[in-house]
């Protein structure tokens, strides 16, 4: 089977990617190398574009001919999309429709859709299931909810079948495969508290300590990129054995505070780094944990890495990677 990977050497990408080549799919990449890394590509089939160019994504999808596309190409920073929202729309809305519309034009039935946690805002109900209200509290959540309602419509009215995996925090990476998130500006916690252990950042940060929370910081859902990963071909599988489209939570159902975050990651680095308390970040849920019952029960997807103490060893491994090689910033 031929996969279409936009995003391809991004984080998520190009795991997911690495993993189909292990499990003996074609593939290419897609990918205007903006956040990606050249060095993430491996040595896959390469298109260099840009979504936001119809000709050049047309000309891709045209020349590699996929049965599938994984689109995981976006901008992903919250705070950056409220401050800059038109550029979340442009990318991630009308690049998302130029893909599937060289997707139907190509006759390309399956649409692996990288969309996220982000999309419920506030839930009501926690764990969150698929079922919960979608209520996005900033652009960036509300330009991933866009693209899955046009695809909803689009399958409706077409032979595309879609399959939306929602994301709760992924992280980890994979030391072996020399896969992982390198970012020289981090935003995201495990990434950063390893920074602060490394000391190439001062002190970690706590957005808010006054959370209704029981130690009153913000608990989330940490899922291992390489589970995470998986839940892709998984999915792929599903909605192409019972030929129809739908939606799934990937989390593993269990949360963890900031601070247990902190004290876990202490142990394992055996690093006591400087923490400070700050102010509550805007647009923060107190608490995001997914009901990922779903995607057990109709795919073959099981957890696998969901110690969170794997997780935050394999990201402090990749991290230590990182400082030992630092070309790998730059692609
Ligand atoms: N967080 C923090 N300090 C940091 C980075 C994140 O306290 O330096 C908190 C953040 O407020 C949130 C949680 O850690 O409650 C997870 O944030 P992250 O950015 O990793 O993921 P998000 O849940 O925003 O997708």
């Amino acid at each position: 089977m031929k996969i279409f990977i936009t995003g391809g050497a991004g984080y998520i990408g190009s795991y997911v990617a690495y993993l189909l080549r292990n499990q003996d799919y074609e593939i290419a990449i897609f990918d205007n190398l903006e956040n990606g890394h050249r060095w993430a590509l491996k040595d896959s089939r390469f298109y260099f574009g840009d979504l936001r160019n119809f000709n050049q994504i047309l000309d891709a999808i045209y020349d590699f001919k996929p049965d599938a596309i994984m689109h995981f190409a976006a901008y992903i920073k919250v705070e950056e999309s409220v401050n800059d929202p038109y550029k979340y729309y442009e990318n991630n809305v009308l690049g998302s429709l130029n893909l599937i519309k060289a997707a139907l034009l190509n006759k390309v039935k399956y649409f692996i859709f990288s969309s996220t946690a982000a999309v419920y805002g506030i839930p009501k109900n926690i764990p969150v299931s698929e079922n919960e209200t979608c209520m996005p509290i900033n652009p960036y959540g509300q330009s991933k909810l866009m693209v899955e309602n046009i695809l909803k419509d689009i399958s409706k009215s077409s032979f595309l079948k879609f399959g939306i995996l929602r994301y709760f925090n992924v992280a980890g990476a994979d030391v072996k495969a020399k896969l992982g998130q390198a970012n020289k500006k981090p935003t995201h916690l495990i990434t950063r508290v390893l920074r602060a252990a490394l000391g190439k950042i001062p002190y970690i940060e706590i957005y808010g300590t006054d959370y209704p929370t029981k130690d009153g910081t913000c608990i989330r859902d940490y899922i291992h990129i390489k589970d995470l990963a998986q839940a892709h071909i998984d999915v792929l599988n599903y909605i192409k054995e019972e030929d129809k489209s739908d939606i799934f939570n990937v989390g593993y159902g269990k949360g963890y505070s900031v601070k247990e975050i902190i004290d876990i990651a202490k142990k394992i680095t055996k690093i006591d780094f400087p923490v400070k308390v700050g102010k509550r970040r805007k647009g923060d849920p107190p608490i995001l944990i997914a009901n990922a019952e779903k995607l057990k029960k109709l795919t073959n997807w099981e957890p696998k890495y969901n110690k969170i103490e794997t997780i935050i060893e394999d990201a402090w491994e990749w991290e230590k990677y990182l400082n030992s090689n630092p070309t790998l910033f730059e692609y």
